[in-house]
């Protein structure tokens, strides 16, 4: 039988943190603990838990900045947010920083524990990374960063080549300009939506036939961006937390 996946929270109301903390542990899980974003963060980086139950107001470092800095250092463990009751615009941004799912605030024992099976459910399966790319006659490998037309080579930049692959894992639906930034950015630079605006441009200046009418690298107004047409490659890996127990 596998070991019981361990779980870390990050919360800093101990009234709450002992309350999930209770639940968890009568649950069989193995459960840590921090009480700041800043720890938090480290010891997930650290710990690598099967499960991150994390609190949106924090000190030191909020729930949405440490969860797009694990996105962005590719952790990619499930993320369950702990949010305060009817912070809507939360449950966007949080999902928007690479969260899997929501919880408001209060919750019932039996809420809790069904998304947090669910979640841990999910993550044994398998996940999906673009390996390749192909643009009409342009092929681009996002293994090696090598980027061809016919016999000729492309220079791309590292972050274009993170976009080209955030827009792939999509299957052509739009990305916005905020889950560029945490993504591919991450949560200690500091660009302006105008800085993914300008890689777009640059990527379809490389790119497209006719950079001003995009075929490939579509806009999608007041959202984003999304790939249209494109071939892809996946390549499926195993997920680091595979082989947990509920
Ligand atoms: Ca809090």
């Amino acid at each position: 039988m596998s070991p019981a996946a361990r779980i870390l929270i990050v919360e800093d109301e101990p009234a709450m943190l002992t309350a999930v903390r209770d639940i968890l542990d009568s649950e069989g899980y193995r459960v840590q603990t921090a009480a700041d974003g800043a720890v938090g963060l480290e010891q997930a980086l650290e710990q690598k838990p099967d499960l991150l139950l994390l609190d949106v107001m924090l000190p030191h470092l909020d729930g949405f900045a440490l969860c797009a800095e694990l996105r962005r250092r590719a952790v990619d463990m499930p993320v369950l947010m702990l949010t305060a009751k009817g912070e809507v615009q939360d449950r966007v941004t949080g999902l928007d920083s690479g969260a899997d799912d929501y919880l408001v605030k209060p919750f019932s024992t039996d809420e809790l524990l069904a998304r947090v099976r669910a979640l841990l459910r999910r993550s044994r399966g398998r996940r999906r990374i673009a390996t390749a790319l192909r643009l009409g006659e342009t092929a681009i490998d996002l293994v090696r960063f090598t980027a061809r037309r016919d016999s000729e080579s492309l220079r791309l930049t590292a972050k274009e080549y993170a976009v080209l692959r955030l827009l792939a894992e999509q299957d052509g639906q739009p990305v916005t300009r905020e889950r560029f930034l945490d993504l591919v950015w991450g949560a200690t630079a500091f660009p302006t939506t105008r800085t993914v605006d300008n890689h777009i441009a640059s990527l379809r200046g490389k790119l497209e036939p006719t950079p001003e009418e995009p075929r490939w690298i579509l806009t999608v107004h007041g959202v984003g961006y999304r790939l249209d047409g494109a071939e892809c490659d996946f390549a499926e890996t195993e997920n680091s937390n595979g082989g947990v127990t509920e």
